[in-house]
This record gives structure tokens, C-alpha cells and sequence, in this order.
């Protein structure tokens, strides 16, 4: 078989503005939408989709300073094409809003790859499993008993085997409230449901290592950005006093912070929206393998799953309940949720399994009707 690339003609931008159902809070921060910035990029006669959760600056710059390293580059050769946005944003700074434009820019790029050999991301990246594990994840703070209670109840019913909740709230300072919701996600889990916290580095190191060490006692064994994810001493004096794992990464943007972190934490997250997409997200966890590390992947499922499934070494996927809901609403096409783990297309080519991406790529297309969220 002789393939040939194809140059890309165009890239668009697309921003949508999803408002949350009710303001939504972890310990150190508040929202009340989540913006996606979209990306478009056609070549052959095909078009990629990828996407970003960011701010609509990170579209602008896109138009200004990526679409043109973009333009015009052989479709297939995405790892030229990465190192030329990354080269473009240099006066800038290249990390933070400029490598979560170039994922977003990324992943469209992969996914206009593998549709023009017409074949699913997933096996172009090779499968080392059929389905994905995840994790239930939400718990905000400011959710009532009732809310929580019902965040549960959906994550048992898809399956899930670990679960996570936001503690730290507001900046550390009602931590019984916390440990509260911590036996009290015990209580609505059941026994044999993995628990996970995740603090948002709201806790100071002594107050993390007190609140970590009754978390060991109700038999938590994750233990996320106790302190700031900035404070890689903190969180390596943290991994050896606790029991749980500890665990960080969802700010990485590209190898060189994944290499500094990875000493300091038990299981590296790792965001494909935020580190450089499907390139930068392999790459990263390259350096975890190496030091013998787990990596999981940070919200957006439904993109991490053709990623998530070719790396030996992942530990799951976090479903994020505020992107599980969006998701659906953006895109046709999402992997579905089932016995605890994203389901991926089974390879069979039958096309009759709507949502398992057995269309080429990763699957998922624009919705028309998500333009009733868009803003830009
Ligand atoms: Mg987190």
C-alpha cells in the first residue's frame, strides 16, 4: 500500500462557553462555565478535530502565531509540524496558554493524520488494552449531601472501582468538613471502592501531612497536590511520610516540568489538553517509564482514551463529571462509560457500535447543535 500526505489547507477556530449547572468549587478555586477552544484542520478532503479547555485567548493565539507555522506542512508529519508551533511561540513563553493552543492544534493534527489513512487513532497508536479504566471524579466542595450522594450513585452505576472528591476548602481552613465528606463518600461508595482526594494544593505541608495521615487511617490511597503542585520538596517529603499515593501533573506542559515532578510524586498526571496533546502526552509519559511510574490521565476522557490505551503503564483516566456532561454536548462520537472503563472501538470495522469510534480517528465530530454554546 503507497500512502501519500496531503498539505493542510486550513485551520479554524471555534470557542464555546459551557456554564456549569451550579457555581462549582475545589479548595482553591471557583467556576461557573468551562470554556473550549476548538480547532478545525483540513487536508485530502478530510478534517481533524481538536480541542482545548482553556480561554478564548488561547484561539487568538492560534490565529495569530500557530496557523501559520501550520499551514501548508504535510498532514502526516506531525512531529515536524509540533516542533514548529513550539518554535513559533517562543517570544511568548511556551508553556501555560501556548501549549494548551498547540494541543488543542495537536490532536486535531492526529486526527486528520489518521483519517487520511483511514484508520482509528487508536490503533494507529497501537492498543495495549480494549477499554480504558477510569475513575469517578467531581465532589466539589460546595456541593450538598444530597448532590454528593447522587455524583456517586451514577459513578457505581457506570462501574467505576475508584472515586474522587475535592477537599481543601476554601484555602484549608474547615478541614473537618473535609474528613467529613471523605467518610462520607466511604459511607456511599461502599467497602470495596478505591478513595481519592484531591486538595488542589490547598493545604500548607504540616496541615497536608496531619489531614494525609487520618486519610491513611480511612484508608484513602490517593492523595492529590496536597500542597501546591509548585512545591516539589513538599510533595517529596509528603510521598514518604504517608501511606497514600501522592499524586500531581495536571498543570505539566511539556517534558522538561514532567521530569522535575516525577521524583516528587507516586503516579504523574498528565492533561493532553494542557501538555503538547496526543505528542506531548506520550512523550511525557515516556519519562514517567523510565522512572518507574504510573501515569493517569487529567479530564477530558474522551480525548485521552486512544492515548490512554497504548501506554503499559497507565493507571486510569480521570471522568471528570464537569467534562463527562460537557462532552456529549460537543462532540457525536464519545467512547461510552461501561463496567468502569471507556470502551474502544472493538476493531471488528462493523460501524455498528454508535459511540465506540470506529469511524477513522478518534472518533468524535462537532455537533451541530453545540453552536448554541459558542461565543466566538
Ligand atoms: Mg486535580
Amino acid at each position: 500500500m503507497t500512502v501519500q500526505g496531503a498539505p493542510i489547507e486550513s485551520v479554524e477556530t471555534v470557542c464555546y462557553r459551557f456554564p456549569t449547572e451550579q457555581p462549582e468549587e475545589d479548595g482553591t478555586f471557583r467556576w461557573q462555565a468551562t470554556t473550549v477552544v476548538a480547532v478545525t484542520l483540513t487536508a485530502g478532503g478530510r478534517t481533524g478535530l481538536g480541542w482545548t479547555y482553556s480561554a478564548a485567548a488561547a484561539a487568538g493565539l492560534i490565529d495569530e502565531l500557530l496557523a501559520g507555522a501550520v499551514r501548508g506542512r504535510n498532514a502526516f508529519d506531525v512531529a515536524a509540524g509540533w516542533s514548529a508551533m513550539h518554535r513559533a511561540v517562543r517570544n511568548i513563553g511556551n508553556r501555560g496558554l501556548a501549549m494548551q493552543a498547540i494541543s488543542a492544534l495537536d490532536i486535531a493534527w492526529w486526527d486528520l493524520k489518521a483519517q487520511l489513512l483511514d484508520v482509528r487513532l487508536v490503533d494507529l497508536f497501537g492498543r495495549c488494552r480494549d477499554a480504558v479504566p477510569v475513575y469517578g471524579s467531581g465532589g466539589f466542595t460546595n456541593l450538598s449531601d444530597e448532590q454528593l450522594a447522587t455524583q456517586v450513585a451514577g459513578w457505581s452505576a457506570a462501574g467505576c472501582r475508584a472515586m474522587k472528591i475535592k477537599i481543601g476548602e476554601h484555602w484549608g481552613t474547615d478541614p473537618d468538613r473535609d474528613l467529613r465528606r471523605v467518610r462520607r463518600l466511604r459511607e456511599l461508595a461502599g467497602p470495596d471502592v478505591q478513595l481519592m482526594v484531591d486538595a488542589n494544593g490547598g493545604y500548607s505541608i504540616g496541615q497536608a501531612r496531619r489531614i494525609g495521615q487520618l486519610l491513611d487511617e480511612y484508608g484513602v490511597i490517593w492523595f492529590e497536590e496536597p500542597v501546591s503542585s509548585d512545591d516539589l520538596a513538599g510533595l517529596a517529603e509528603l510521598r514518604t511520610q504517608l501511606r497514600c499515593d501522592v499524586a500531581a501533573g495536571e498543570y505539566v506542559s511539556d517534558g522538561y516540568e514532567a521530569a522535575r515532578l516525577l521524583p516528587a510524586v507516586d503516579c504523574l498526571q498528565l492533561d493532553l489538553t494542557r501538555c503538547g496533546g496526543y505528542t506531548g502526552w506520550l512523550r511525557a509519559a515516556d519519562l514517567a517509564l523510565a522512572q518507574n511510574r504510573e501515569v493517569s490521565g487529567h479530564c477530558a476522557p474522551s480525548l485521552h482514551a486512544a492515548v490512554a490505551a497504548a501506554v503499559p503503564h497507565l493507571r486510569h483516566v480521570e471522568w471528570f463529571a464537569d467534562h463527562a456532561r460537557l462532552e456529549p454536548l460537543l462532540v457525536d462520537g464519545c467512547p461510552p462509560v461501561a463496567d468502569g472503563a471507556l470502551q474502544l472501538a472493538d476493531g471488528s470495522g462493523r460501524g455498528d457500535r454508535p459511540g465506540t469510534g470506529e469511524r477513522p480517528g478518534h472518533g468524535m465530530t462537532l455537533r451541530p447543535d453545540a453552536e448554541r454554546w459558542r461565543t466566538g
